[in-house]
């Protein structure tokens, strides 16, 4: 099976040809970095705009880059949520037309399904293993024990991690984006200097918290402009360093609670934020703790991405899933249907 995947939930536009033997024969992403930067965040209508512009050229630059026509393909996948509603309609309206044009069949993805499925593209993980998504926009532990068979184990009951990152970033006058900015200057900090704190820890479960973290930082910082008249390069660097080690002292925590609550012979991670280094090293450490092997897709497919998208639908395809025109575009879209609404979930 060969199948082409579309993405437009949030402010990346994807368009990628997958094989169900896990080739990924192309993935085109396009983002939207640029036309946001004034704004300080994603500006909903910026994004549906530039999706509804760019997805037509990434589906032909895709197909183009696989060697293929639409003909030659088994089926158009695409991501129906949850998301930016615009981005995510501009996708499906897409994914419809093609399907009508064509007669293939259409099959709708949950984006989160696209993230917790990617292991098994990248490394053909078996069912069952625990995923900790960790992301800008998402944090939560899910057991996976089938391609739609999720539990929700646990996730945040705030910010997510890279928001976090982020918002840490800009408070100390770090560019954006703010992960990789503030793990560099974390390299040359001290992360003990600042007892910063573990939100959450003292509570069982796996949920986590990291607003307060991000307020702790603030107060930080403010306490060291007024005792000093600012902040020099290593109190800034020190800040980093602990708020890294906080970050990722919490998320090894609550993984080994998952872990010991939903045992399984795999951990993986995706999001953005599993990029970190020091956190994969925690995550690892736990994993190894626990008898369970640690994977880490490459990060062009632990961030947004339709390859995801195309092997979610292949999977799906597989467990007999067809979708009709009636295909809906939903904001809101959670995994685990016996979860409460996902709280952290979306910016
Ligand atoms: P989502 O896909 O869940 O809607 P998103 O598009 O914001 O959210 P990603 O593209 O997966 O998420 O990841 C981006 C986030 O990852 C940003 O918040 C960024 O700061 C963070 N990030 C990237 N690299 C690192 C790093 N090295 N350390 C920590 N955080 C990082
Ligand atoms: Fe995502």
């Amino acid at each position: 099976l060969t199948f082409l995947g579309i993405e437009s939930s949030c402010d990346d536009t994807a368009a990628a040809v997958v094989r169900d033997d896990g080739t990924i024969l192309s993935s085109v992403v396009a983002g939207q970095t640029e036309l946001h930067a004034d704004f300080g965040g994603v500006v909903p209508e910026i994004a549906a705009r530039a999706h509804a512009e760019k997805l037509d050229i990434c589906v032909e630059r895709a197909l183009s880059d696989a060697g293929l026509s639409l003909s030659e393909l088994d089926g158009i996948a695409v991501t129906a949520g949850p998301g930016l509603i615009g981005g995510v309609l501009s996708g499906v309206m897409l994914a419809k037309g093609l399907a009508v044009g064509t007669g293939l069949p259409l099959v709708g993805v949950n984006h989160l399904a696209g993230h917790a499925l990617t292991p098994r593209l990248t490394d053909h993980v078996e069912y069952p293993y625990l995923m900790l998504l960790v992301s800008g926009g998402h944090c939560q532990f899910l057991s996976v024990r089938g391609p739609e068979d999720f539990t929700r184990l646990g996730g945040t009951i705030d910010d997510a991690p890279g928001e976090a990152f982020d918002k840490v970033a800009k408070l100390l006058g770090l560019p954006q984006p703010g992960g990789p900015a503030v793990e560099d200057a974390a390299r040359r900090g001290n992360p003990k200097r600042f007892a910063l704190p573990r939100p959450l820890l003292d509570r069982p479960g796996c949920d986590m918290s990291f607003s307060g973290l991000k307020t702790a930082v603030l107060r930080q910082r403010d306490e060291l402009v007024a005792a000093q008249g600012g902040l020099h390069e290593q109190d800034r660097d020190d800040i980093c360093a602990g708020f890294q080690a906080a970050v990722a002292d919490v998320l090894a925590e609550k993984t080994r609670r998952a872990l010991a609550a939903a045992p399984a012979p795999v951990l993986a991670v995706a999001g953005g934020v599993a990029a970190n280094q020091t956190l994969r090293a925690a995550l690892k450490a736990v994993a190894a703790k626990a008898g369970a092997e640690f994977i880490a897709p490459p990060l062009r497919l632990c961030t947004d991405n339709a390859a995801m998208i195309a092997w979610a639908g292949i999977e799906a395809f597989n467990a007999g899933q067809r979708d009709g025109m009636d295909l809906a575009a939903r904001p809101r879209w959670p995994l685990d249907r016996n979860s409460a609404p996902m709280l952290g979930a979306g910016k």
